[in-house]
């Protein structure tokens, strides 16, 4: 049976980017040697790495100034690199969410954390305003898409100090004014790679400032310096992050992708008002379009499970909401296509005409 991926991450990706990775798994570049046995300094691999570079800089016009670089580790050590690298005496943090609040945990250790802003009270059914920012930050930090709780910023704010976001679950499918920022991270699994690849987005004059002695693999100069080659980067996930550039340009770039997100997520989310068994969990005009959340209305509660199977049966990967939500989660990245979206609307409404 054709299966539709909604999982949240590790996520869809495009079936060409699997295809040809896989090619190279086996084969790289006709060296008889596979992408998986080769070294990370062979002469063949260091195009891998600027190609994806000069994408990642073309897709998002990342201006001057800036440097592209991939670690290991995951969004999740960027919890703790950014603040080591940036943090002198005070961080502001917006608490949109469960990233949000971990990346603020992690920051506490550095130094002084302030929460700028917070939807917590309200258990995040809504993206919290940013206002009022203080303007004695050192930086202020902001996850652009909340994955758990399917609320998203989808804006970029203009704040009196260096502004840092997280953008895990949703770079890559609009289009960024990088120059507001000093630093953009990604773990790649969402939208733009197999796990196992971070992509940060750094501005150089910005770097070094730190009052702390910082261990050489904490310091984001080191990998800047070396051009992610200061030990051995995960060579395969960049590779698929190489392939993922490469078709989200020839789809036509994030402008397509930021058209094609607002297609679907309208799909979903008109369904999910039109039917009577449906509602959706956050407030509207903080609906993501990457992670689609919705639960069972008040009187229909107890077809939770059942809907889950009906789903399920019918190919839906991945719908089940994260355990602290409950409901569904439909994650719509970049690879998810219509016809994925409208299996899933067709699944809605059939379960509703048994209902
Ligand atoms: C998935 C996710 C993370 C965690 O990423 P890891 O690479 O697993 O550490 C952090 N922030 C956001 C917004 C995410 O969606």
């Amino acid at each position: 049976m054709k299966k539709y991926n909604f999982n949240a991450g590790p996520s869809i990706l495009p079936r060409v980017v699997i295809e040809n990775t896989a090619k190279q798994i086996l084969d790289f570049n006709g060296s008889g040697l596979s992408l998986m046995e080769i070294s990370h300094r062979a002469k063949d691999f260091q195009p891998v790495v600027d190609e994806a570079v000069a994408l990642i800089k073309e897709l998002l016009d990342i201006p001057e100034g800036y440097s592209v670089i991939f670690l290991g580790g995951g969004a999740s050590l960027q919890f703790m690199q950014i603040p080591a690298n940036f943090l002198i005496h005070k961080a502001g943090y917006v608490n949109s969410g469960t990233w949000a609040k971990k990346a603020q945990k992690e920051a506490r250790h550095f130094g002084e954390v302030v929460e700028v802003a917070s939807s917590a009270p309200d258990n995040y059914v809504y993206y919290p305003e940013i206002k009022d920012v203080p303007s004695d930050l050192d930086y202020l930090h902001i996850t652009s898409n909340n994955t758990i709780f399917g609320t998203e910023l989808r804006e970029d704010p203009d704040v009196p100090v260096p502004l840092i976001a997280d953008m895990s679950s949703d770079i890559m499918s609009r289009p960024v004014d990088v120059s507001k920022y000093t630093a953009i991270y990604a773990g790649a699994q969402k939208n733009m790679a197999m796990a196992g690849v971070t992509c940060i987005i750094l501005k150089n004059d910005m770097l070094g400032k730190a009052p702390r002695e910082l261990p050489t693999m904490m310091d984001y100069r080191t990998h800047v310096d070396k051009g992610s080659m200061f030990n051995t980067p995960p060579v395969v996930p960049i590779y698929s992050l190489l392939e993922t550039m490469r078709w989200v340009k020839a789809q036509g770039g994030v402008k397509e992708m930021d058209h094609r997100a607002h297609e679907r997520a309208r799909i979903v989310y008109d369904e999910i008002d039109r039917n009577k068994l449906f509602c959706g969990t956050v407030k509207e005009d903080s609906r993501s379009l990457m992670n689609l959340c919705f639960v069972m209305s008040e009187e229909y509660k107890d077809l939770e499970k059942p809907f889950l199977d009906f789903a399920t049966e019918r190919g839906m990967v991945g719908i089940k909401g994260h355990r602290s939500v409950g409901g569904f989660r439909a994650s719509c990245y970049n690879a998810q296509p219509l016809e994925g979206v409208n299996a899933l609307v067709q699944c809605m409404k059939d379960f509703e005409a048994q209902h």
